[in-house]
C-alpha cells in the first residue's frame, strides 16, 4: 500500500499501485510513496542474481506486494520485446576494468522514458477498461516525455493522449517522433514559448473545473504519465536491481538528474537491499541538486532556468526529491520542507538530515563545455554518447577512485536525438539533425537507427500552434470530434 508524502487527511484510504496510476495527484499537494520498502534476504538476491530481465522484473513485482493479474504483467512486459535486445533491454557495456554503462534507449524512441512508459502503457489501459472509464493523459515535454508517452499509448483503446511542446524548443528528431503520429487518440499541439510555458499550460489545463467538467460530459476522466506516476517508479526500480546484481562487488550508479525519478528508482532499489553503495548525481549548470546534496539547502529564489544542451535536465523544482525526504524524514518533516519550498523558495536541511542524505548520494554538475569535451574525447576511443549522459560521464571521472565498487554510469539518451549538440562537440558546426545525423554517422562509422532515419520522409500530421489561452479549446473540439464518431 502507498502513503502520501505530506501525511493523509484523516479520511485517507491506503491506495495499492493500481489506484495510484490512473490518479497520481495526493493530498495536501504530495506525492504517493511507499511508506517502507521490503528488505530481500541473502538468499533472495541469491536467487535473483542471475535471472534474466524480464523474470527479475516478475520478482520485483511480487516482493513489492503489487496486485496486478499475471497476464496483465506478462503484457506490460512484453514491451521490451520492441527493443533492440528483447532478452535485455538495458544492457550494460564495458569501458574500462571497474568502469560500465547502462544504456537505457534502445527502446523506440531512443530515450530512457521507454524503459518505464512502454510497459505503463498497457497496465494503464487495462485498469481503465476494468473500470468502464475513459481517461485523457496529458503531457508537457521539454522533448523525451512526449515521444514515449505517444508511442507507447498509441491504438490503446479508452485512453487519449494531448500532448504540449514547445513549438522550436526541441531537437528536430523529437518533434517529428511527436508531429509524424498519426494514430487517432494522438493529439499533438505546439505552444508559443519555452517548456516551462508548456508546463504551466498542462497545470491551468490539469487546475480547471470547467475543463475537467466538459471532459466529464464527454464520459472522460483527466490523468497524467509525468514522472510522478509511481507506477513509472517501479519500471525504474529493476534496472538498476539488474545492474547491481552483475557484480559481486556491488555498485556506485552515476545518474544524469532533472525531475530524478531514475535516481529515486537507484534509491528504492538500494533500500531493498541491492548492493548500491552511492547513487551519484549529475546536474548540468542548473545544480539545485547538486547544491541540495552537497550543502542541504535546496533554493531555487533568485535562479533562472538556463537552457542547456542537456534540456531534460533544465529544472529548477525537482519533483520525486519529495519521495526521498519522505522517506529519509517522515512525512510531518516532507510537508514542513515542501510547503516551505513552495512559499518561500527554499528550504534547509539540519545537519543531520544532511549526513542522511549523503550516506546514499553524492554529486556534481557538468557544463556544456566539459560535456562536450568528454564527448569528443569518448568518441576518439570509439564510444559515442549524447550531453546527458555526458553529465554522468564527466562525474564518473571527478569519483571514479571514491570506492571499490563498480561504477555505471546511466545512459538516458541514444546521439541520435541530439545530434547537432554531438555533431558540434565532434566538430561539425551549425549542423542540423539531419546533417548532423550524416555527419556524426560518417565520421564515427555509426549506423543510423531505422526509426530516426525513417522520420525525414514522413509527413507531420500535426502541425498546429495554438495559443495559450485556446489550449482547452482546443482539445474539446478535438474529444468531441472523435468521440461522436
Ligand atoms: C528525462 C531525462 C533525464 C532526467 O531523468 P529524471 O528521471 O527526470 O531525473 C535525463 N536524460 C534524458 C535524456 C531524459 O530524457
Amino acid at each position: 500500500m502507498l502513503e502520501q508524502t505530506r501525511g493523509n487527511l484523516s479520511n485517507y484510504i491506503p491506495k495499492d499501485f493500481t489506484e495510484s496510476i490512473l490518479n497520481p495527484s495526493a493530498d495536501f499537494g504530495g506525492l504517493y510513496a511507499p511508506k517502507t520498502l521490503p528488505i530481500l534476504s541473502q538468499e533472495a538476491l541469491k536467487k535473483f542474481a542471475h535471472l534474466p530481465y524480464i523474470e527479475l522484473a516478475k520478482e520485483i513485482f511480487k516482493v513489492l506486494h503489487i496486485a496486478l493479474d499475471e497476464d496483465i504483467l506478462q503484457k506490460a512486459l512484453q514491451q521490451y520485446e520492441k527493443f533492440d535486445n528483447p532478452n535485455n533491454p538495458a544492457p550494460l557495456i564495458q569501458l574500462h576494468d571497474n568502469f560500465y554503462i547502462q544504456e537505457l534507449y534502445h527502446g523506440p524512441t531512443r530515450a530512457f522514458k521507454d524503459m518505464a512508459l512502454q510497459p505503463l502503457a498497457p497496465i494503464f489501459a487495462h485498469l481503465a477498461q476494468q473500470q468502464k472509464e475513459k481517461y485523457l493523459i496529458l503531457v508537457a515535454t521539454s522533448g523525451d516525455t512526449g515521444p514515449a508517452t505517444l508511442h507507447s499509448f498509441a491504438d490503446k483503446n479508452n485512453i487519449f493522449v494531448v500532448c504540449l511542446y514547445p513549438k522550436g524548443g526541441t531537437s528536430d528528431v523529437q518533434r517529428l517522433q511527436m508531429t509524424t503520429m498519426n494514430n487517432k487518440n494522438l493529439k499533438v499541439i505546439g505552444i508559443e514559448g519555452n517548456f516551462d510555458d508548456a508546463q504551466s499550460a498542462l497545470k491551468e489545463c490539469l487546475n480547471s473545473a470547467t475543463f475537467k467538467q466538459e471532459l466529464y460530459n464527454n464520459n472522460i476522466l483527466l490523468s497524467a504519465a509525468n514522472s510522478v506516476n509511481f507506477g513509472r517508479i517501479v519500471f525504474q526500480i529493476i534496472y538498476h536491481a539488474y545492474a547491481a546484481l552483475q557484480f559481486n562487488e556491488g555498485v556506485d550508479i552515476i545518474v544524469p538528474s532533472g525531475n530524478f525519478g531514475n535516481a529515486l528508482g537507484g534509491f528504492y532499489a538500494k533500500l531493498m537491499g541491492f548492493n548500491i553503495g552511492k547513487i551519484i548525481v549529475a546536474s548540468n549548470i542548473n545544480n539545485v541538486l547538486t547544491e541540495w546534496i552537497n550543502t542541504g539547502t535546496y533554493n531555487i529564489r533568485e535562479k533562472i532556468l538556463h537552457q542547456t544542451q542537456s534540456p531534460a535536465m533544465d529544472i529548477l523544482k525537482s519533483s520525486n526529491t519529495e519521495r526521498v525526504l519522505y522517506a529519509l524524514y517522515g512525512a510531518q518533516r516532507t510537508k514542513d520542507l515542501q510547503m516551505h519550498l513552495d512559499t518561500q523558495g527554499y528550504y534547509y536541511l539540519t545537519k543531520e538530515e544532511l549526513l542522511m542524505l549523503q550516506k546514499h548520494f553524492s554529486a556534481i554538475e557538468c557544463t556544456d563545455q566539459q560535456g562536450a569535451e568528454l564527448i569528443f574525447k569518448y568518441a576518439q576511443k570509439g564510444y559515442l554518447f549524447d550531453p546527458h549522459t555526458a553529465t554522468a560521464i564527466r562525474a564518473y571521472e571527478y569519483f571514479k577512485n571514491s570506492s571499490k565498487r563498480m561504477k555505471v554510469v546511466l545512459s538516458t539518451a541514444e546521439w541520435t536525438k541530439f545530434a547537432p549538440s554531438v555533431a558540434s562537440a565532434l566538430g561539425g558546426e551549425n549542423l542540423n539533425d539531419k546533417q548532423g545525423l550524416h555527419f556524426i554517422s560518417q565520421k564515427m562509422n555509426k549506423v543510423i537507427p531505422q526509426s530516426i532515419a525513417e522520420l525525414f520522409n514522413k509527413q507531420e500530421v500535426h502541425l498546429a500552434t495554438v495559443k495559450k489561452t485556446e489550449i482547452t479549446k482546443t482539445i474539446l473540439e478535438w474529444i468531441t470530434s472523435i468521440t461522436n464518431q
